[in-house]
């Protein structure tokens, strides 16, 4: 296998990206397969699981990027690297490539891998998972990953973006955000979909659960926020599920 291979769960876009620092960019996603970690409430099993491991395509940085040239029509744009977790490939040839193309970088990963490489990221967003995923965070490795996205010549700007399902994540939200006081924090309420509903077609009366579901959690976690006084917090919703439902692919 070629040393640049990497497993790739889909290449989709251009699309808005639908969270967190970058909310609303429009963006290409490589969402790459596999993941050290297995969260109760993870929404891309299709990217994590063994029994989707035959449909995540082996591909070099030069079949990736011709893939994202040829979505975005070669007018330079964002790339969202996701996964499952993206650190886990080798993904520093993509985004040099990338770069020499004037297209920009941002990776999303909960932080237990750190890399060289994240200090070329244009950004890095580092969702440790809370206590509800049912994951021990590694602050270790977190605290490399922070220190990898800052050694580099041109600046990584380095964001937190922790889900929230109840207190005890909340708890955890704040506590992580002491912990690296210089980053900013964005909050974002748990979607949480019933196992069955998940990957169906959805038609418009799940969209609109869904809608309802998220608006609920967010303004939740909103008066939770201002009630506790934590400013230095921003809420957001996932923006694509309220325009498209929980739907792959958007
Ligand atoms: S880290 Fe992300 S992709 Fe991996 S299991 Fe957890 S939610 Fe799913």
């Amino acid at each position: 296998m070629p040393r640049d291979s990497i497993k790739v769960s889909e290449i989709f876009g251009p699309t808005i990206q639908g969270e967190g620092a970058l909310i609303g960019q429009p963006t290409v996603f490589v969402r790459t397969g596999g993941c050290d970690y297995r969260c109760a409430w993870c929404d891309t099993l299709h990217a994590v699981e063994s029994e989707y491991r035959d449909q995540w395509l082996p591909m070099s940085s030069t079949e990736i990027f011709a893939r994202i040239e040829e979505l975005s029509g070669d007018t330079p744009l964002l790339v969202t690297l996701s996964g499952g977790n993206p650190a886990i490939h080798p993904l520093e040839p993509l985004i040099d490539l990338g770069h020499e193309k004037n297209y920009s970088f941002a990776l999303e990963t909960q932080g237990s891998m750190p890399r060289p490489w994240f200090s070329k990221l244009d950004v890095l967003t580092l969702s440790p998972k809370p206590p509800s995923s049912e994951i021990e965070t590694d602050w270790l490795k977190l605290d490399s990953c922070v220190e990898n996205g800052m050694k580099g010549k041109q600046k990584t700007h380095i964001v937190l973006k922790i889900i929230v399902r109840d207190k005890k994540d909340y708890a955890y939200a704040r506590a992580t955000s002491d912990r690296y006081p210089d980053l900013p924090v964005y909050l974002q309420p748990l979607n949480e979909q019933p196992d069955n509903e998940r990957g169906k077609t959805q038609d418009g009366n799940n969209i609109l659960r869904e809608r309802d579901t998220v608006l609920d959690r967010t303004r939740w976690l909103a008066e939770f926020v201002i009630h506790d006084r934590w400013y230095k917090a921003t809420v957001l919703p996932q923006l694509h599920v309220l325009l498209w439902g929980d739907k792959k692919g958007v």
